[in-house]
C-alpha cells in the first residue's frame, strides 16, 4: 500500500483532460499495482478495449500473450506480475485518413512518468516503435528488438507492435518468431516465476 500511488491511480482513473481532443468521453485503462514484476508499455488502447476497458483484448493482445508470452489470461491480468500501460491511457480515436491518432504527449508526462517513479518492477517491456522512442529517442528501433537493453539499471526488451496489420515486418524479420521472441519469452517467464 503506498497512499500517494494509490491516489495517483485513482485520479488517473477519473482523468478527462482529453474529452476536448478526442471529441468523446475518454475511458483510461490501467491496470498493475507497485509491485508488478513487469512494466509493459505500449502505444495506446485500440478501440475495442475503449469498450471492454480490458488492455489486450483485441487481436494484437491475443498474438502477445499466447503466441509470444505464452502465458494464460490469470498470468497476464494478475497484477502482481504485469503492469499494463501505454503511452495514453485511453484510446485516442481516428484521425481524417482513419487512422489511430497519436497518443497525446500530455498522458505521459502527466501521467505515466509519475507511475514508473513508483513501481518495483524487475523488468520494462516496451511495445511498437512509439513506445520505444520516448525512452530511446536516438536509437535505431530494429536494433532494440533484437538486444537486452536498460532503462533506469533494469533490463528492458523491445517488441514490435503485435498488431495483425505489421505484417510487413514480420515478413522482413523472420529471425524475430524463429529465435527472438523465444529468448525474450524465457526472461519473461524466469521473472514470473520467481
Ligand atoms: S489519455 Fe491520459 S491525459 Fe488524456 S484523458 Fe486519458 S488518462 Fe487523461
Amino acid at each position: 500500500m503506498n497512499k500517494e500511488f494509490d491516489k495517483l491511480i485513482n485520479d488517473i482513473k477519473k482523468c478527462k483532460i482529453c474529452q476536448n481532443r478526442f471529441g468523446f468521453e475518454p475511458h483510461p485503462v490501467i491496470l498493475g499495482n507497485i509491485n508488478s514484476k513487469i512494466v509493459q508499455i505500449s502505444q495506446a488502447p485500440s478501440a475495442t478495449v475503449h469498450n471492454t476497458l480490458k488492455p489486450f483484448t483485441d487481436m494484437s493482445g491475443k498474438r502477445l500473450k499466447y503466441d509470444w508470452y505464452q502465458i494464460d489470461d490469470n498470468t497476464f491480468y494478475n497484477p502482481d506480475n504485469f503492469y499494463i500501460a501505454a503511452l495514453s491511457h485511453c484510446y485516442p480515436g481516428k484521425d481524417k485518413n482513419g487512422n489511430d491518432r497519436m497518443p497525446p504527449k500530455i498522458c505521459y508526462e502527466n501521467w505515466v512518468k509519475k507511475e514508473l517513479e513508483y513501481i518495483n518492477n524487475k523488468i520494462y517491456i516496451l511495445i511498437g516503435a512509439k513506445a520505444a522512442k520516448v525512452f530511446f529517442p536516438e536509437a535505431n528501433f530494429n536494433d532494440l528488438i533484437f538486444k537486452n537493453n536498460y532503462i533506469n539499471g533494469k533490463l528492458t526488451l523491445v517488441l514490435p507492435h503485435p498488431s495483425p496489420l505489421n505484417i510487413k515486418w514480420f515478413k522482413d524479420h523472420p529471425e524475430f518468431i524463429n529465435s527472438r521472441i523465444i529468448e525474450i519469452r524465457k526472461i519473461i517467464n524466469n521473472v514470473l516465476n520467481k
